[in-house]
């Protein structure tokens, strides 16, 4: 399992986080996981969200748009297949809970249901 936080030092797994650091009692290295997904799923944020196939998704992902979606309020549709960059995950109230830019559409907030990561 690479989802198991270990010390990149020594490969101790008795790590803890300590504010956004993790820290080995083992060697006492302290290294910020963030950089990792295994990191961004442990740290504090909206809870995990994850895409059509469970995938766990992370700010700055890119996805792609698995069926057509009807824009609130607009005329016009996003299509399967859209590749969306640089997603940043929200609280979404209604589901909603990703936020990002797509190319002739703009700002908008997706469902990550209707997602899967690129
Ligand atoms: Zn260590």
């Amino acid at each position: 399992m690479e989802n198991d936080l270990k010390c990149p030092e020594c490969g101790c797994e008795h790590v803890y986080p300590d504010g956004s650091l993790w820290t080995c009692p083992e060697c006492g290295c302290e290294w910020n996981p963030k950089d990792n997904a295994a990191g961004a799923a442990a740290a504090d944020g909206p809870g995990e969200i994850r895409d059509a196939n469970g995938n766990v998704l992370a700010d700055g992902d890119s996805v792609t748009v698995i069926k057509d979606l009807k824009i609130k309020g607009a005329s016009s549709v996003i299509k399967g297949g859209t590749k969306v960059k640089g997603i940043r995950l929200v609280d979404g109230t209604d589901g909603h809970n990703i936020a990002c830019k797509i190319a002739g559409v703009g700002a908008i907030n997706l469902k990550s249901e209707f997602v899967r990561k690129a």
